[in-house]
């Protein structure tokens, strides 16, 4: 009997994926990440990125960074842990935890490494913890970590939660898991009823807010402030720096013993390397930026209702989306590549999702707005869509 070798692994796994229309070509970006930019050498209005607020390429996001970078170094030098703790890491989350109103707040090296360390840490055998069926990868990840009781529940389906959070008592610690913002579908979970019942039932609530945070609640404060809960000590903020903020990183905010706690048991946070200096100048200049000027988050807002009406008034379906993630159904898989396709030929930059991303059926376009598109950047992306519409029998 032989072995399996390498070269058989590789070209095995990618046949499959060649075979079945999944293999990843991803598109690159030939100038900074800004509204309008260059896309494999064209000239794209970009509604692909995650970049709600515009800070990615801001210029006072860039000058802090080039200030820390300078007077800080290029590196941390070290995990937070052994020797990589510098001033500005404990400023900046000083800052963080006084913005987001909670007691305090630990940032780890990205959002989905933030979900291996904080459910790594808080769940063990015993606990029981309840998760959304349409959570982030990084949740499902951080959640094979643990050894707790796992059930999942039926997207929003609060019955369905209800009825798992009865049938599985323990005496363990029970734990609510759910994005903020759904990222797929733009829609935001019912915290409001969520969290009196997971209270009922004496469980904690965990909110991911990647795609919450500088987008919902006053100056982006996020989901769980949106809701008004950003004081209950039963439920736990963790979100990205990486999407409207500009930058990359992770958080959890909450009481300072949940800092602790992470501290000494949070394993990204214990054996990966700190961020490096520009990184913390840039996410502290972002924070600065949104608290004293409203208006990235009015015209993050305005061209959302703007461009969702438009679109809506065509007659898309865009599928329940109640924030600036605006998907625009197409149907089956092929329909919205091709359409992603022929959008990129008129200019516009929006990637298609299919099967197996979201549900058969269900295969669309996931823009997402920014408060750096202008009206006329919108308006085209709008006539796009609607000779494409037209010429795929979608409107
Ligand atoms: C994008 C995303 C993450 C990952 O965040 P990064 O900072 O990019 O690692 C985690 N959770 C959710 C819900 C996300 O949407």
């Amino acid at each position: 009997m032989t072995n399996t070798t390498l070269s058989q692994r590789l070209s095995q796994d990618l046949s499959e994926l060649r075979d079945s229309g999944l293999l990843i070509h991803p598109r690159v970006l030939d100038a900074p990440n800004r509204a309008r930019t260059r896309v494999d050498g064209k000239e794209v209005i970009n509604l692909a990125s995650n970049n709600y607020l515009g800070f990615a390429d801001h210029p006072a996001l860039k000058e802090k960074a080039a200030r820390f970078l300078q007077d800080w170094g290029a590196g941390a030098g070290a995990v937070r842990t052994i020797a990589g703790t510098l001033r500005i890491h404990e400023d900046f989350e000083e800052q963080l935890a006084h913005f987001k109103h909670t007691g305090s707040a630990l940032v780890l090296q990205s959002g989905f490494t933030t979900n291996q360390g904080v459910l790594g840490t808080l769940l063990r055998a015993g606990d029981l913890v309840v998760s959304d069926a349409l959570n982030h990868a990084s949740i499902i990840d951080g959640l094979r970590l643990v050894k707790a009781t796992k059930k999942v529940y039926a997207h929003a389906d609060l019955g369905e939660l209800e009825q798992l959070l009865r049938d599985n008592p323990t005496d363990g610690l029970k734990m609510v898991v759910t994005d903020g913002v759904f990222s797929m579908d733009g829609d935001i979970a019912p915290l409001d009823q969520l969290v009196p019942l997971a209270r009922r039932y004496g469980a904690v609530v965990y909110v991911d807010d990647a795609h919450g945070s500088g987008v919902l609640g006053k100056a982006g404060r996020g989901t769980v402030h949106h809701f008004g809960f950003e004081h209950a000590d039963d439920v736990i903020q963790v979100g990205t720096l990486s999407k409207a903020w500009g930058v990359v990183g992770g958080y959890a905010a909450g009481h300072a013993d949940l800092r602790q706690l992470l501290i000494n048991r949070a394993r990204p946070y214990l054996f990966s390397t700190a961020h490096p200096p520009a990184v913390v100048g840039a996410l502290s200049a972002a924070l600065d930026l949104v608290q004293s000027d409203p208006s990235f988050m009015e015209r993050l807002w305005d061209n959302t209702r703007f461009f969702k009406a438009e679109l809506t008034r065509l007659g898309f379906d865009l599928m329940g989306s109640q924030t600036p993630i605006t998907p625009v159904r197409f149907g089956e898989t092929e329909t919205a590549f091709k359409a992603s396709r022929m959008l990129f030929q008129k200019g516009i930059f929006a990637v298609g999702l299919g099967f197996p991303t979201v549900p058969k059926g269900q295969a669309r376009i996931r823009n997402i707005v920014t408060a750096e598109h202008t009206r006329t950047d919108l308006e085209q992306a709008i006539s796009a869509y609607e000779e494409v519409g037209k010429a795929l029998g979608v409107i």
